[in-house]
């Protein structure tokens, strides 16, 4: 592995200098992500960094420079991860969280992070969108151009450097703290609607492909199991932020947990919804009717509930209980739900592919699990012709696994195979 991997990293090193290279691989089975339909003995022929058609076996005559047999194999696109903190390194304590930006300088993290952008692609995902750096800047920027560069191996990256609150509304916190000190922050504090317009452009001009807020806070659930938090903008300052989002091209990415601040970001024309653990009837219908999405960040819920609760705070157990009927309702109501994991919130040791498992428990088949990491993320970020679909003109961006996971979910947990833009970065040979 380590002798291929090498392999990987010279071809990626060489390629922008890279004469044009054509590439077959042969499938034992091929997924159509769009209809579910699963051909046998297929090949899939490349130009370059892109798919250029896909054929029978048997009408395959070789005139490309390299054949890679995956006919042992079944054979998907890449994987898409809408929702990640390669910048984080698991913060179940909010103790955890601080020794991150206390402890660590930009530099170390963004170190740390380049393994993070590593072990994403080896489990398959090749696209991810990286939701804010939680105080380290815009590192992400500087990893997103060392991949596209060839300098480090990674996924593709949607990135949205700072991310934005209100004052005090969010770690690190002089309350916990000696208030004289000056403490670093995980976000990009503003106060009034004209600082928060001046954020989203600081941001944009710092090369973030999306805006991120943190609309809520301080959740909690009433005796008869609905779920309430405080906002934490005015209405004036989270349309500011959406207005200039839309203003500059971007697109709004809220987190927001219960339908206090899930129905005002949706209000302001947030695209996708992050974790939105708490959310009721009213919130689903505004999500269907406005087409905004849901990255429902299961597995991180489950994560840090027990560590949580023994701090004081059992929110997360109690999202647990509730987790399973919201997410039927979401789906049974038609919200279009994208994959999305937080994982930096929780161990990148920890398998990316978890969420999946929870997804076909909770009511999804296979399938639809697997189109909420494919077509719908691929949707989300508006990449439908590019990524999420094995299809002329859409990169080579493709995974393969034994065995055949629209019968095991669990196999994408254990992807075998990963090709990026044409080139292999994991491979069982
Ligand atoms: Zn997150």
């Amino acid at each position: 592995m380590r002798i291929f991997l090498l392999l990987a990293y010279q071809c990626i090193a060489c390629c922008s200098f890279a004469q044009h290279r054509s590439v077959a691989i042969k499938c034992g089975s091929l997924l159509n992500t769009r209809t579910g339909e699963v051909l046998h003995n297929q090949v899939i022929i490349l130009d370059d960094h892109f798919i250029q058609s896909v054929q029978p076996l048997a009408s395959f005559s070789r005139r490309t420079d390299t054949v890679i047999d995956l006919s042992a194999y079944f054979v998907m696109p890449g994987l898409i991860d809408c929702h990640t903190h390669v910048l984080l390194q698991g913060d179940i304590t909010s103790d955890d969280y601080a020794m991150q930006l206390l402890k660590e300088s930009i530099p170390y993290r963004t170190l740390r992070a380049s393994r993070s952008c590593n072990i994403a692609l080896q489990n398959g995902f090749t696209t991810i969108r990286d939701l804010e750096t939680e105080g380290a800047m815009y590192a992400d920027v500087d990893l997103k151009k060392a991949i596209n560069n060839g300098i480090i191996p990674g996924p593709r990256m949607f990135v949205s450097t700072r991310a934005i609150n209100t004052v005090g509304h969010y770690p690190l916190s002089p309350r916990e703290f000696n208030w004289e000190l000056d403490l670093p922050k995980g976000i990009q504090e503003v106060n009034g609607a004209d600082e928060a317009r001046k954020a989203v452009r600081e941001q944009v001009a710092g090369g973030a492909d999306w805006i991120k807020v943190y609309a809520d806070r301080g959740y909690y659930r009433l005796p008869d199991g609905t779920y309430h938090s405080s906002p934490n903008f005015t209405a004036a300052e989270i349309e500011a932020v959406a207005d200039e989002t839309t203003k500059s091209r971007r697109r709004l990415a809220a987190h927001a947990v219960t339908p206090d601040g899930i129905i005002y970001s949706i209000n302001a024309g947030a695209r996708s919804i992050e974790h939105g653990f708490g959310m009721n009837a009213e919130c689903i219908r505004l999500m269907v009717q406005r087409n905004v999405f849901w990255c429902p960040t299961i597995y991180v819920c489950a994560y840090v509930a027990a560590g949580r609760a023994k701090e004081g705070s059992p929110i997360n157990s109690y999202f647990m209980e509730s987790f399973p009927e919201v997410f039927r309702k979401a789906l049974e109501g038609g919200v279009k739900i994208a994959y999305g994991t937080d994982i930096g919130g929780y161990s990148w040791n920890e398998p990316e592919a978890k969420d999946f498992g929870y997804m076909v428990k909770w009511g999804m088949n296979n399938l639809q699990a697997i189109q909420t990491a494919t077509i719908t993320a691929a949707q989300l970020l508006e990449q439908e012709d590019h990524i999420g679909e094995i299809k002329p003109g859409a990169f080579a961006d493709i995974i393969a696994v034994k065995g055949n996971p629209l019968e095991n979910i669990q196999l994408l947990e254990q992807v075998q195979w990963v090709m990026k833009n044409g080139l292999v970065y994991r491979s069982p040979w």
